[in-house]
């Protein structure tokens, strides 16, 4: 079999991207190939793409009321584009809904939520999204919250998961939502192993062992992960793909995000200033796509191929790995992976499949 015949053959699904946030601040409409973003159904298409997590993403420095407000507009952005092109796409909840959708060559959108924010302190709220369809969410972002301590923060609330955080994780595993452990802390993690009576996921994050970053997972972590059943996502980002692109690419992305700022402010004033951090960053040379095939070999070299896959983040990053720029490029992973000697069987698990498993 060519990697083509697999990758047209095999159900292949991403478990992370931020389109929400496009969808809502610049109220494209993905059902058209856009020039702008990582992801339209276009794309997805001339990428093979059977499912993808489409993630209502709250931020840490909102207010309680604002967070739920927005990760409603966001699940209504999602619902707008699959009134719009129910020829295209369809709601999927659980694996066997997407199978049927990839039979009538419609993809399917999963939701998930990235950050327990919304919820604030009140399981009514988790049950009520759970109702609107989301089906993982990652517990925290880059803050501390009602739930847990985040990767990103030096200051820990909590020092692994609140007590409320507890009673979150029970009755997410009752409902059948997937905990992700993507972005959370150290002993945040292993509270999550302890108290999820389900496996876990880590929907978008990378290894330690080759980009030395607090939001990778070091290789015991990944062991112990898998032990339970769970999947790491391993994601494009170039900043946790590689250590030297991270040092160097850090004091760049504070500018462009800086200056993102400024232009959503005023982009008269500031569009100059944009374009300036814009080609400061991309002047930096960016790792490849092969750099994501060398996590994923790390985790199958662990714990072997039941245990690992990718989630893009396409839409969430200013900046991918060479190679991989946009959605439609994603066959170059199956590709990489085919050239490396996997099976047939096992890019298809690491494709899509083990994500799939969870969802059954
Ligand atoms: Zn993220």
């Amino acid at each position: 079999m060519t990697a083509k015949e697999i990758h047209d053959s095999i159900f292949v699904l991403d478990s992370h991207c931020d389109t929400p946030i496009l969808l809502r601040r610049k109220g494209v409409d993905i059902g058209q190939k856009l020039q702008t973003g990582h992801v339209d159904l276009v794309r997805m298409k001339e990428g093979g793409l059977d499912a993808s997590f489409f993630a209502i993403y709250v931020s840490n420095k909102w207010e309680p009321y604002e967070c739920t407000f927005k990760a409603l507009e966001a699940c209504a952005s999602v619902y707008d584009v699959l009134d719009r092109h129910p020829d295209k796409v369809g709601l999927a909840t659980n694996a066997k809904t997407a199978r049927e959708l990839k039979k009538q060559g419609r993809i399917a959108l999963f939701l998930g939520m990235e950050n327990a924010g919304p919820i604030h302190k009140d399981l009514s709220l988790l049950r009520l999204f759970h109702k609107l369809g989301v089906r993982y969410i990652t517990l925290t972002h880059t803050g501390n919250n009602e739930v847990c301590d985040s990767s990103a923060t030096k200051e820990k609330r909590w020092n692994g998961v609140s007590p409320f955080g507890r009673e979150l994780i029970a009755e997410m595993n009752r409902l059948g939502i997937l905990v992700d452990v993507a972005h959370i802390s150290d002993a945040a993690f292993y509270d999550v192993l302890k108290y999820s009576t389900r496996p876990v996921v880590s929907t978008h994050s990378c290894c330690r062992a080759l980009c030395d970053v607090p939001r990778n997972l070091t290789d015991q972590m990944i062991k112990d992960l898998a032990a339970q059943g769970g999947v790491l996502q391993v994601t494009f980002y170039p900043t946790f793909l590689d250590k030297e692109y991270s040092v160097a690419a850090g004091p760049l992305l504070d500018a462009y995000e800086e200056a993102q700022d400024l232009y959503d402010a005023d982009p008269v004033a500031n569009e100059k200033c944009l374009k300036e951090a814009e080609k400061a960053l991309f002047a930096l040379p960016r790792p490849s796509y092969k750099k994501v095939v060398d996590h994923i070999d790390h985790v199958v070299g662990l714990v072997g191929p039941d245990h690992v896959g990718f989630g893009s983040d396409f839409d969430g990053i200013d900046v991918c790995p060479a190679g991989l720029e946009d959605v439609s490029y994603i066959p170059v992973l199956t590709e990489e992976l085919h050239a490396r000697g996997y099976t047939p069987r096992d890019i298809e698990k690491i494709m899509g499949g083990n994500f799939l498993r969870l969802l059954e």
